[in-house]
C-alpha cells in the first residue's frame, strides 16, 4: 500500500481546434472535477492552454503544457518559454518519446528542459521508455537507467516531480505494455530515483505508465503497487472515455 495519489495526466498531442479544445475542457470539468481522489491534469496544444486555463479556473482540473524550451527569452522562432508557461499552467510534459523521435530530442537536451521548467517552477512530467528494438535486446532496463541519469543530471528534484514510464512501442499503437511489464520498469526506475535522491523522495515520487491506455485496460495497471496513474494520448480526446479512466485510477488499489 502507497500513500502517493494518483496522477492522470491526458495529453492531446497536436489535436483539437479553438471549439473542441474548449468544448473538451467544459465536459471533463463536468465530469470529472469532483474526483478528488485523483490530480487530473490536461495538456493541450500551445495555442489553448490559455482557453484551458480560462475554464478550468476554479476547478480542481490542472493544465500542463506538451513541452517547453530552455531559454527565458529572444530571437528563437517558434518556441515557448518557462516564463510564458509558468502563468497558464502548472504541469510540462518533457522528453516525449515523440520529441525525441521527431525533434531530435536527446537526454541532454531533456535535461536543459527539466532544469529551466523547474526554474520557474512548473512541474515536469518526466517521459521515458525502450523502444520495440531495445527491448528484444534485452536493453530496457540499461535505456531506462540511462534516460533517468542524464535526464536527472544536476537536478534536485522535490515530491511534486513526476516521472512516465513511456515504453515507445506501446505508444499510439493499441498495444499496451502488461501490468507486470509496467510495474517492473516503475520499480526500476523507483529504486534508481532511490539511489540518486534518497527513499523517502523515491517513495513521494509518481510514476505513471503510459501507452495505449483506454478505459478497458486502466485497472490492469492500476492493480500494480508501483504504477501511480497514466499518461493518456489517444482515449484523453473523448471525455467519456478519460472520465472512466480517472474514475479507475480513483479506486483504491485492490478493488478492481
Ligand atoms: C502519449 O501520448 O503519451 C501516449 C501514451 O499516447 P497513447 O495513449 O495514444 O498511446
Amino acid at each position: 500500500m502507497n500513500h502517493r495519489t494518483p496522477i492522470v495526466a491526458a495529453n492531446w498531442k497536436m489535436h483539437t481546434t479553438v471549439r473542441t479544445a474548449a468544448e473538451l475542457c467544459r465536459a471533463l470539468r463536468e465530469s470529472i472535477d469532483n474526483v478528488k481522489s485523483v490530480e487530473k491534469v490536461v495538456c493541450p496544444p500551445f495555442p489553448f492552454l490559455a482557453l484551458a486555463h480560462q475554464t478550468l479556473a476554479g476547478s480542481s482540473l490542472k493544465v500542463g503544457a506538451q513541452n517547453v524550451f530552455w531559454e527565458e527569452k529572444g530571437a528563437f522562432t517558434g518556441e515557448v518559454s518557462p516564463p510564458m508557461l509558468a502563468d497558464l499552467c502548472e504541469y510540462v510534459i518533457i522528453g516525449h518519446s515523440e520529441r525525441r523521435k521527431y525533434f531530435g530530442e536527446t537526454d541532454e537536451t531533456v535535461n536543459r528542459r527539466l532544469k529551466a521548467a523547474m526554474a520557474k517552477g512548473l512541474r515536469p512530467i518526466f517521459c521515458i521508455g525502450e523502444t520495440g528494438d531495445e527491448r528484444q535486446a534485452g536493453r530496457t532496463n540499461e535505456v531506462l537507467l540511462r534516460q533517468v541519469r542524464g535526464g536527472l543530471a544536476g537536478i534536485e528534484i522535490t515530491s511534486g516531480f513526476v516521472v512516465a514510464y513511456e515504453p515507445v512501442w506501446a505508444i499510439g499503437t493499441g498495444v499496451p505494455a502488461t501490468g507486470e511489464m509496467a510495474n517492473d520498469a516503475i520499480g526500476l526506475i523507483r529504486r534508481e530515483v532511490a539511489s540518486l535522491y534518497g527513499g523517502e523522495l523515491a517513495q513521494a515520487t509518481r510514476i505513471q505508465y503510459g501507452g495505449s491506455v483506454d478505459g478497458a485496460n486502466i485497472d490492469e495497471f492500476m492493480a500494480e503497487p508501483e504504477v501511480d496513474g497514466a499518461l493518456v494520448g489517444g482515449a484523453s480526446l473523448k471525455a467519456d472515455v478519460f472520465t472512466a479512466i480517472v474514475e479507475a485510477a480513483a479506486r483504491p488499489k485492490g478493488v478492481g
